[in-house]
């Protein structure tokens, strides 16, 4: 994962462009990749594929032909998708194309003008104070032209044709926890599961944020209800503990999955309600799709003093918790393949359990209670759509109890199991 970030870091991506294709093609040295491109102009649900953006050359020379503020130094420097320019102008009709931070003075900004065409630089707040009155010469080597709109895809088949989701989103230029942390988790997770034998499928999306999931989800509309649990991975390399915001409906199977591996991990963790604000969990959420898919980050987007700044590079992250993020991705992959389902065969009122011997063969008198609460637990919630782990989360019962009481009522014909859920 350090040296897929490494290579990706000085990358100049966006929602669209070569540095997109560039960075997709990095990632298929790691996984196999399909890189799908959807021309300028494709009505994508309510919006349309933008023009294309790519730039060659940026920078803002002073009066003695010194390069102050230059992309090929840091292409933060550039507000993203930034229309071409070739003059000379005054600071003073410079300045309201240029952006800093009062509070973080000497910190680069990551501004981007994706659906609003405009052009400008971004520089530390005290390099911009120091600007002396007169002439610059302005330079944006830049081109908006029909073109297309890249993301990648990696579909990893199981026995089932029920799905897991993971995305991530790839516009972001030299930031590292934002998001090169998502996408090397997501691609090293892929890796993990490529040539294991799994249950369910895996569909990894490597996708420009907002308009690249609304494409995907335009492109793919017939088949989503193919997807069982999603999650939406960011921010995963800071110090801080992990945040996992809940699906739409808040009890999905992937909010209880992710809730019992975070609190047996014995990692520092909160749990969050779904907001329609974020990142592609509020595409996959919205209400004509209304799929089961979270986000697992770590601090998330917003509330760490580096994000959307040059703080956040390369030095700014820690691999050991990269690594801990990935290791709770694939405990919580673990956890959906040998989770089981079962169905109730007598779901209409009560199946008589004296009558069967049943109370008679729950364990000893301490815990028969218990036992006899399991059986009802799992009879009840056998409808095919909950899971084992779902009737332990929901009934407060240990795992064994309820793993006993669905194997003792298989062995009297009142529950089968299931491959996977049942939508
Ligand atoms: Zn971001």
């Amino acid at each position: 994962m350090k040296e897929l970030i490494e290579a990706l870091f000085p990358i100049c991506r966006s929602i669209s462009g070569d540095g997109v294709r560039q960075s997709l093609a990095c990632l298929q040295e790691v996984i196999p990749l399909d890189i799908v491109e959807v021309p300028t102009g494709t009505q994508v649900l309510d919006w349309q594929v933008p023009r294309e953006w790519n730039v060659r050359d940026a920078y803002i020379k002073d009066a003695t032909g010194a390069r102050i503020v230059d992309f090929k130094e840091n292409n933060l420097h550039l507000l993203s998708y930034s229309s071409p320019v070739n003059r000379t102008m005054s600071l003073e009709e410079l300045r309201p194309h240029l952006f800093s931070l009062p509070k973080q003075p000497d910190l680069i900004p990551y501004r981007t003008s994706y659906y609003n065409e405009n052009w400008g630089f971004c520089l530390p707040h005290n390099q911009l104070l120091g600007l002396a009155d007169g002439d610059y010469e302005v330079v944006i080597d830049s081109s908006l032209e029909d073109g297309s709109l890249s993301y990648g895809e990696c579909f990893l088949p199981g026995t089932s044709s029920q799905e897991v989701l993971i995305s991530t989103h790839i516009c972001h230029p030299s930031l590292c926890n934002d998001n090169l942390s998502g996408i090397a988790v997501a691609a090293y997770l892929a890796k993990s599961l490529q040539g294991r034998n799994h249950k369910y499928s895996y569909r990894f999306l490597f996708l420009p944020v907002t308009i690249g999931a609304i494409t995907w989800l335009a492109r793919n509309e017939e088949t989503v209800g193919n997807i069982r649990y999603g999650l939406v991975a960011s921010n995963l390399a800071d110090q801080g503990g992990f945040t996992y915001k809940k699906s739409r409906s808040g009890c999905a199977g992937i909010d209880r999955i992710v809730e019992y591996v975070l609190r047996t991990s014995n990692v520092r963790h909160e749990i969050r309600e779904f907001v329609p604000y974020g990142y592609d969990e509020r595409q996959y959420g919205s209400p004509g799709f209304d799929l089961p898919v979270g986000s697992l980050s770590r601090t998330p987007y917003g509330e760490y003093d580096e994000y959307h700044t040059s703080a956040d590079n390369l030095s700014f992250i820690s691999h050991n918790n990269l690594q801990q993020s990935l290791d709770i991705f694939e405990k919580i992959v673990a956890t959906l393949e040998s989770n089981r389902y079962f169905r109730n065969l007598l779901p209409k009122g009560e199946p008589q359990l004296g009558r069967r011997g049943l109370y008679k063969k729950v364990g000893g008198e301490t815990d028969q209670k218990e036992s006899q609460m399991a059986l009802l637990w799992v009879l009840n919630l056998s409808d095919g759509r909950n899971s084992l782990l779902d009737i332990v989360e929901i009934s407060g019962l240990n795992t064994a109890a309820i793993t006993q009481a669905a194997e003792i009522l298989v062995s009297h014909g009142l529950l089968e199991e299931i491959p996977v859920a049942e939508s």
